[in-house]
């Protein structure tokens, strides 16, 4: 049998960290080495998600984890304000990030990008792992070719840290790819109170919404003469990320550089 893929998890207690820990612990081709939560730390990994005791205690700090338990990759679900210094930690160790956490720039990716090439590691930044959604993006900026007056509404629970979403984000920038330049609206518009009309994006609007009990959705609404088109997509569990989480796992220990986007790796 080849060798199995070592895999260390931060942001394991959170609610997506918790479910990768049972994703790596159910696959016997990959290996938990360790768990990174600072409120669980001590706490066997397994036990913390309900399963069997797996003798791999959740860390507090990554580094020391890191360099304790030399893992080929490192999957984040973290916190925006952490997520860049746990990537660059990975790679100071030679660990691959596989990244579910949102909020790079740009840049970040650029160069992120040109120290795993540097380091001839593979790396993935993700702001959405399920097919639904990558479908979701794909079929929007197809379809912003032919109708270009383009909004976007996500939803969340009110938890949230970040706004809007990575994903719809990612949307819009796929969108901008193939989007004629275009400024939408009146011209004379104006708000009359602050933010109503959502967040600017190269002509177009992102809206967020915030509430209790909305798990993640994203609606694309494309208007023309007498028609609208909304293509929209669901996610209702957690657990629904986890097969391209898998799948990025096994796939970075495959290239070099770090690729932003699931779509990319997707079979
Ligand atoms: P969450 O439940 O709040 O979990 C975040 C976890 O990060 C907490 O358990 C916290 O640990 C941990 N954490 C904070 N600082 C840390 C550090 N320095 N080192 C290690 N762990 C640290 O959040 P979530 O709902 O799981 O979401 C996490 C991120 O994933 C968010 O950015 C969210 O937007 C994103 N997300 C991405 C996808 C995707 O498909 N890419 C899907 C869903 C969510 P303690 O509890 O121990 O303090």
């Amino acid at each position: 049998m080849p060798q199995k893929i070592k895999v260390a998890v931060a942001g394991a207690r959170g609610r997506m960290g918790q479910e990768v820990v049972k994703m790596v612990l159910q696959d016997p081709e990959l290996e938990l080495v360790a768990a990174v939560s600072p409120s669980a730390a001590g706490v066997d990994a397994g036990r913390m998600v309900g399963m069997e005791s797996v003798g791999v205690q959740v860390e507090s700090e990554l580094e020391t984890a890191l360099r304790i338990s030399k893992p080929d990759v490192l999957v984040d679900f973290t916190t925006p304000q952490t997520v860049l210094h746990n990537t660059e930690t990975a790679l100071k160790y030679g660990v691959r990030p596989v990244i579910g956490t949102t909020g790079f720039t740009p840049e970040d990716i650029e160069r992120l990008d040109k120290q795993c090439k540097e380091l001839g590691i593979g790396g993935l930044i993700a702001p959405n792992f399920s097919i639904g959604a990558i479908l979701m993006m794909k079929f929007a900026a197809e379809a912003s070719k032919y109708m270009p007056h383009v909004e976007i509404i996500e939803y969340h629970g009110d938890q949230k840290l970040d706004a809007p979403s990575g994903t719809s984000i990612k949307t819009a920038e796929l969108i901008s790819e193939v989007r004629q330049e275009l400024r939408q609206g009146n011209p004379k518009e104006e708000e009359t109170i602050d933010g109503a009309r959502g967040g600017y994006y190269n002509g177009f609007r992102i809206h967020s919404v915030r509430l209790p009990g909305v798990f993640a959705q994203q609606e694309v609404i494309f208007g023309a003469f007498g028609q609208t088109l909304k293509i929209r997509h669901d996610s209702y569990d957690r657990a629904g990320y986890m097969p391209g989480v898998n799948q990025a796992v096994k796939k970075v220990m495959t290239y070099a550089g770090m690729i932003y986007g699931f779509e990319h790796i997707m079979d």
